[in-house]
């Protein structure tokens, strides 16, 4: 039985993960090639995203952009259409710029070294070295959460995850763990075993290529790894909103580029006072984010002169929709579920 971190075979251990992916890997379509543009738009669309929730969108997505060159050619606000649903939308803000950075800087072809490619807008050390080793062969560890649990159980290593050392920590005992071969197949072991057996809560510790070797595992102290001292801050912010409509038209604009949900469209925050007698039904929604737990108060205002509608849509510069219109934009995910709700009845 192991239960010293200092007596583990590192490359033993890694070569153990490497050799499992070999016959294990899940099969998904970015990885039926090595195309850096593919496994590119995954990294991004499965961040905040599980698989079985993420693939539609990926497919859909490179249908449309099927290579950067069409991406590049492409309207921010289409992009953010296909974003749809995925929410976190400046991943698709940037998605789009770093297509433009390809053109400008890489003379639109994907650069193929990890310190370019982390030039990219939007791409961090993670998903570089993700794309780095799969595509390019260099032997960068692809160090994120799961990387942090699977290890830290293999060594029973108490350090601390939430710290700000724990990614070059956690980076380097990978490295030694690393093969000079194959690195991005060490990767994808280690992502796929974090998503489908060691995972947070009931790890399937029997069908884990190195449960021999894990200390964890082996000395029964599974459910004390990771260590996490910080819990992470979530603040509570109250927003409101008025949904003014004039028959089957309603109001809307494009929010800027700061604070949350940028360049979605919402619906005014504020009216003349004396339409707080046009309100016929408001309704509290709460929404997470992930650091803000969202109340989202929404008005709905009904007015029944066009001229008063019209007026108040030109000062302001909103954009009067009906539902169709509304579908080709892209909303805040609770916003979106409103104004359906409200078409619906
Ligand atoms: S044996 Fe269990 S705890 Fe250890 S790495 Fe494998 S799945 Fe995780």
């Amino acid at each position: 039985m192991k239960t010293n971190k200092q007596n583990a075979d590192f490359l033993h251990i890694g070569k153990k993960l490497t050799k499992w992916y070999d016959t294990n890997a899940r099969q998904l379509p970015w990885r039926e090639n090595r195309n850096p543009y593919n496994i590119w738009i995954s990294e991004i669309v499965l961040q905040q995203t599980q698989v079985k929730q993420g693939l539609g969108h990926y497919l859909r997505f490179i249908e449309r952009f099927p290579t950067v060159k069409e991406l590049h050619q492409a309207s921010e606000d289409e992009v953010l259409l296909y974003w749809k649903g995925l929410g976190y939308y400046s991943r698709a803000i940037n998605l789009h710029k770093a297509s433009h950075q390809i053109v400008a800087e890489f003379n639109g072809a994907f650069p193929n070294h990890y310190n370019d490619i982390l030039k990219l807008k939007g791409i961090g050390k993670y998903t570089a070295a993700a794309i780095a080793s799969i595509c390019f062969e260099e032997k960068i560890p692809a160090v994120d959460g799961n990387f942090y649990r699977v290890l830290s159980r293999i060594f029973a290593d108490d350090f601390d995850i939430s710290g700000s050392k724990a990614f070059q920590y956690f980076s380097d005992l990978a490295l030694r763990m690393m093969p000079d071969k194959k690195p991005g197949e060490f990767n994808q072991a280690i992502m796929d075993i974090g998503s489908e057996i060691c995972r947070p809560k009931n790890p399937l510790c029997l069908f884990c290529p190195v449960n021999e070797d894990c200390i964890a595992f082996q000395t029964g102290r599974i459910a004390e790894f990771p260590v996490k001292t910080k819990k992470t801050k979530v603040s509570d912010l109250s927003l409101k909103y008025f949904f003014v409509k004039h028959k089957n038209q309603f109001l809307i604009k494009q929010r800027g580029n700061d604070f949350i949900w940028k360049k979605l469209y919402e619906f005014p925050t504020s009216v003349p006072e004396k339409w707080n007698d046009y309100i016929i039904n408001s309704k509290i929604i709460s929404h997470k984010l992930t650091h803000k737990n969202l109340s989202i108060e929404i008005n709905v205002v009904e007015i029944d002169s066009e001229k008063e509608f019209e007026t108040f849509e030109k000062e302001n510069n909103f954009l009067s929709v009906g539902k169709t219109e509304a579908d080709e934009k892209s909303f805040p995910k609770p916003l979106q579920t409103f104004y359906e709700s409200l078409f619906q009845n």
